[in-house]
């Protein structure tokens, strides 16, 4: 088993890498200059379809329609293992 994993980076990207890796390493270290959150995955508006689907390629389409299905499956799971509810409007936040 790998015992250490260091992600540099703790937006949705970084954060969901280290929570998908926490069942298979050791440890994870989430390092960010800042808080975690707080850049563009705090901005994102939560929408989850392509804006122009016609521009992209079959394969693009693809994922972005896989995606979407896997959403309220992930959106689920996060709330069960954290309490954190994706789909809700996080404190702080008018919507
Ligand atoms: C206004 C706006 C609306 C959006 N709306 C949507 C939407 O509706 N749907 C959608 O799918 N996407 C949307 N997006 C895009 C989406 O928010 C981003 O693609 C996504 O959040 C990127 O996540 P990330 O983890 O890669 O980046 P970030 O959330 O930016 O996280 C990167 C982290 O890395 C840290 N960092 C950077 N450099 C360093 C360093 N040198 N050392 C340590 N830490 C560092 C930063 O502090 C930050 O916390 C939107 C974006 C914006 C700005």
């Amino acid at each position: 088993m790998t015992k250490q994993v260091v992600i540099v980076g703790g937006g949705v990207i970084g954060l969901l890498t280290a929570f998908n890796l926490a069942a298979d390493v050791e440890q994870v270290v989430v390092c960010d200059k800042g808080a975690v959150g707080q850049e563009s995955s705090w901005a994102g508006g939560g929408i989850v379809s392509p804006l122009y689907p016609w521009r992209y390629s079959p394969a693009v389409t693809a994922l972005a329609h896989w995606s979407q299905d896997f959403y309220p499956q992930l959106g689920a799971h996060l709330f069960s293992s954290t309490g954190v509810d994706p789909r809700s409007t996080p404190p702080g936040c008018t919507g």
